[in-house]
């Protein structure tokens, strides 16, 4: 059994931009989340995950950068 943990943040099932609303406290949803509609996932969690894909760097650091933007402006 792996302990490898992995973030929600890097992964390709994960959106910012399904709920704006929930975004905007820096949560997310993940797409395999289909049956817990109300369920949304912390970014940065270390997560052991075994549906984890990990998506393209690009997407991955605009996600961060927004994530940190996000925080600068609540400060
Ligand atoms: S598949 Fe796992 S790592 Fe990916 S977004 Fe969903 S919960 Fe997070």
């Amino acid at each position: 059994m792996t302990t490898t943990t992995v973030q929600c943040v890097a992964c390709e099932w994960f959106t910012l931009r399904e709920f704006p609303k929930y975004a905007e406290l820096g949560l997310g949803r993940c797409a395999l989340m289909v049956e817990r509609p109300g369920s949304f996932v912390s970014p940065n969690y270390p997560r052991q995950c075994r549906d984890h894909e990990p998506a393209p760097a690009d997407k991955t650091a605009a996600r961060i950068e927004w994530l940190r933007d996000l925080r600068s402006e609540g400060a």
